[in-house]
């Protein structure tokens, strides 16, 4: 199941955004055991991303075919030292001390991290992220922190059934990226979209898509 769910994905998902920019599938990986994971990869996954750091840690060395790494989940303060070197793009820097805590911690381990900002553009409560208004000023924050790269933007919309608000709302962090781009940000990826949403995200410019459930079908989470 997974191989044909991976396999029809990569076939549906276009190679371009409307912008012309390769879209990424990144498998979110949740909750999966490491054997799912290792046959989402033999099929085509390159791109993995984790939402729990101990998680992370567990499976790190048991996922085969190097894939790049991804961290989309809530990430606390204290647990970004398990990280540091390890992930390759961390999608949800969603509060300025984050952003510090993964700069001090890069610089001492002379790395350099690269992120996307998230932001909250449904601005719902249960979600992290700055606010859309609150951009510009975080870019120019998190941009000034050392041993930091910020790559992009990340969104989660809200999950609702209106269309037309969805696509209004993923418009505005598209036209939000250009704009940071325009003003001389040196973004390449606009991260939105999941198993739900993740066609819409991509007609309105996200060139990387985080999906779990159409892979590896519903989460167990009682098995947790
Ligand atoms: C779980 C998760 C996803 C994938 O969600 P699905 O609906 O299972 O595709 C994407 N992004 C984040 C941040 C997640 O936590």
């Amino acid at each position: 199941m997974i191989e044909e769910n991976v396999k029809s994905l990569l076939n549906e998902i276009p190679q371009t955004n409307p912008f012309g920019e390769r879209v990424t599938l990144v498998a979110a990986i949740k909750l999966q055991q490491v054997e799912d994971i290792n046959r989402a990869i033999c099929a085509g996954v390159t791109d993995v991303g984790d939402n729990h750091v101990q998680e992370f840690k567990d499976k790190y060395e048991g996922i085969i075919g190097n894939p790049k790494r991804h961290f989309i989940g809530h990430l606390q303060t204290n647990k970004v030292k398990y990280l540091i070197g390890k992930v390759d793009l961390y999608h949800s820097v969603d509060r300025l001390n984050l952003a510090e805590e993964i700069s001090k911690r890069s610089k001492n381990a002379n790395v350099v991290s690269n992120v996307l900002l998230q932001v909250n553009i449904g601005c719902e409560e249960s979600k992290g992220g700055f606010d859309l208004s609150e951009i510009d000023a975080a870019y120019i924050a998190v941009n000034a922190l050392p041993n930091l790269k910020i790559e992009g933007l990340m969104a989660m919309l809200p999950f609702i059934d209106d269309e037309k608000e969805l696509r209004r709302l993923a418009t505005l962090m598209s036209e939000k990226y250009d704009y940071l781009k325009a003003q001389g940000a040196d973004f390449k990826y606009l991260c939105m979209g999941m198993s739900g949403d993740w066609k819409l995200g991509v007609e309105c410019g996200a060139n990387v898509v985080r999906i779990g459930t159409t892979i590896f079908g519903k989460r167990n989470y009682a098995a947790k």
